[in-house]
């Protein structure tokens, strides 16, 4: 097999350490190693990074390239191609933090409207006991699954916390508007979880529709992301045309934010072995909606178990 240099150890250390990189940190990673700037050969970048996937393909480990389809950045990112969604949150956060986590993924992703987002008051009232099968791992298919004190007794602010965490982590992340999206790292990992549940693709790249453009035609499933859509209205000029229903899209491309261009010369997704889709925006944490629950007031101390790796896999 072919054996990787230095360089490609480092630009996977580089990863493993600091987590999913945007594009221009990770090209810079590239640029730094091996003296070369990616613009200027995308072959040699190509390369570098197929090099990469062909050996971490032996250990079910793939350098990942896709779009945080929040704003159509590109990202970078070791995937663990063997885990489960759950396996890959499970040695940091606790069982009722992965069952909100679950929860909140799937009330974003089935959105019929593809907001690519919901509001913080809908994600802090997910019923985490939904969630319990998919979180407690294999039950006893005769009975019911017992619900775990820990997701039972989880709080409100347990759960508020919970979100920052995760907004924190990459996992989440906040919109202009304070509510509660994907985060690029859920772009990246979770492409196989958004492909299970069928969620319809973008007609232009392809990948899931998480956060998109749907047709207006009632029962037409065509989605588009906004970003696609940007690119295409810019090819086209005017008008984008449904290529199921035929009617012709509203949209208007917005101008204020101009389309990358470089799109070509990224690798391809089949040369990456990767996904595209993008991340969110940068996610500091302090513009969440905050809602105050009369209610519900301290976290009760008792309940949660957090793992003892909890900490150390933190940057
Ligand atoms: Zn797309
Ligand atoms: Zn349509």
């Amino acid at each position: 097999m072919a054996v990787l240099s230095w360089k490609h150890h480092t630009v996977i250390q580089a990863l493993m350490a600091r987590g999913p990189l945007l594009e221009d940190e990770f090209r810079k990673i590239y640029a730094d190693v091996t003296g070369k700037n990616h613009s200027a050969n995308q072959k040699d970048f190509n390369d570098f990074t197929l090099k990469i996937n062909k050996e971490l393909s032996f250990v079910q480990m793939e350098l990942r390239c896709c779009r945080n389809q929040n704003d159509g950045r590109v990202c970078y990112g070791l995937v663990n191609n063997i885990a489960d969604e759950q396996s890959k949150l499970g040695t940091k956060y606790s069982i009722p933090q992965i069952a909100l986590f679950k929860g909140i993924v799937e009330a974003i992703v089935q959105d019929e409207a593809a907001h690519g987002c919901i509001s913080t008051i809908t994600a802090l009232n997910i019923r985490l006991e939904n969630q319990v099968q998919l979180a407690a791992g294999s039950q006893s298919q005769d009975s019911p699954p017992e619900i775990p004190a820990a997701i039972r007794n989880f709080s409100m602010s347990q759960k508020d916390r919970t979100i920052d965490e995760l907004i924190r982590d990459k996992w989440l992340s906040q919109t202009t508007d304070g509510d509660v999206a994907l985060g690029f790292r859920s772009y990246l990992d979770l492409r196989s979880l958004f492909h299970n549940m069928g969620i319809p693709p973008c007609e232009v790249c392809n990948e899931s529709g998480v956060n998109a453009k749907v047709c207006p035609t009632e029962g037409c499933n065509v989605r588009i992301h906004e970003y696609c859509l940007r690119k295409k209205l810019q090819r086209k000029k005017d008008k984008i045309v449904c290529s199921s229903c035929g009617i012709n899209w509203p949209f208007a491309a917005p101008k204020s934010e101009p389309v990358e261009e470089e799109e070509d010369e990224q690798p391809t997704q089949t040369q990456m072995q990767t996904q595209t889709q993008t991340q969110q925006p940068s996610s500091s944490g302090s513009k969440r909606k905050r809602y105050r629950f009369s209610v519900d007031v301290e976290p009760d101390s008792a309940s949660v178990r957090r793992s003892t790796r909890f900490s150390t896999r933190r940057r």
